[in-house]
């Protein structure tokens, strides 16, 4: 039988782990406080956002949520930006993606300062996880995904590591946690134009599915054995649902959890990990 990872549980870990630091801080006279900016209404991200803001309250954290309408313009979320990037009460600050198309988001994040950039997708972050500088902020869903194997006490040193999917929020990021010093993965990146897939994804101890397609990863992509890391959150159509759809991951766990010797469900894998790395990154730049 393969060990279910339970993201909600190490999370809770997590956010344990932050709860005591937070009155650390607070003794000190210091209230971490993030601001989440939402741009339009984009209902994943709203969920997103409002689950974010909550976490702080629970916890005690100083919070703001910044929501400016889907016809925003550049100019008016740089502003925005721009005083939280000046505001002392304000540690982290993010900008929920994906804005409107007539936002640069790129341009956006690299409005942020580096410093406040608790998601780490500023391009000093992007360099600093690069150059394994422990100083910049690392992305909180790679980072959940480490903590989640660490968590299950899989060894990643000279296994080999399929991540697929490249992008810079989840790809790119994971494949360099998993290949540096101290992790020690032989890391492959697939993609969508990677060739023979399944075979790629056969070499590995540890699959890490980001691709954003429900039930991608099949048996035939997974050897006996294998830890799967399933980072995906699909909506997918369920009528019998009240809210008429259902979350669903990029593995199709019902066909691989059998081969596996770990796995991730959806919900409650990845998912939870997010907010909790948010926290501990908002604790940092406090720090
Ligand atoms: P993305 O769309 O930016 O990237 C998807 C990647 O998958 C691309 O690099 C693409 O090359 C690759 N891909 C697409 N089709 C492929 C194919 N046929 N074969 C191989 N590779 C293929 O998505 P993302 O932002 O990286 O997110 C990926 C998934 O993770 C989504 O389901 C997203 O909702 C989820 N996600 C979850 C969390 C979380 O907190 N758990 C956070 C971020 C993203």
């Amino acid at each position: 039988m393969p060990t279910i990872i339970d993201g909600k549980e190490v999370a809770a870990q997590v956010l344990a782990e932050c709860a005591q630091e937070i009155a650390e801080l607070k003794s000190q006279g210091i209230t971490p406080g993030l601001a989440v900016v939402l741009v339009g209404e984009d209902p994943a991200s709203k969920v997103y956002v409002s689950s974010k803001v909550k976490k702080c309250a629970e916890l005690g954290l100083h919070s703001e949520k910044i929501v400016l309408s889907k016809e925003a313009t550049q100019e008016e979320v740089f502003a925005v930006v721009e005083r939280l990037n000046r505001d002392p009460t304000i540690h982290g600050i993010l900008v929920q993606s994906p804005p409107p198309p007539q936002i640069d988001e790129a341009a956006i994040v690299r409005a942020i300062n580096p410093a406040k950039d608790v998601d780490g997708f500023h391009p000093e972050n992007v360099a600093k996880l690069a150059l394994e500088d422990s100083s910049g902020f690392v992305p909180c869903t790679p980072a959940g995904c480490m903590r989640l194997l660490a968590a299950a006490g899989v060894e990643t040193s000279g296994k080999e590591a399929v991540v697929v999917g490249r992008s810079m929020i989840v790809g790119k990021p994971m494949a360099l946690l998993l290949v540096a010093k101290g992790s020690d993965a032989t890391v492959t990146i697939a993609h969508s134009r990677t060739k023979n897939l399944a075979e790629v994804c056969r070499r590995a101890d540890i699959v890490v599915a980001a691709v954003g397609i429900p039930d991608f990863i099949k048996a035939e992509h997974i050897k006996d054995g294998a830890v799967v890391i399933d980072v995906g959150i699909n909506r997918v159509e369920d009528a019998s649902r009240k809210s008429g759809y259902r979350l669903c991951g990029d593995v199709d766990f019902e066909a691989v959890a059998d081969k596996t010797h770990a796995i991730t469900p959806v919900p409650g894998g990845v998912g939870p990990m997010t907010i909790a790395m948010l926290i501990k990154n908002t604790i940092k730049a406090a720090r």
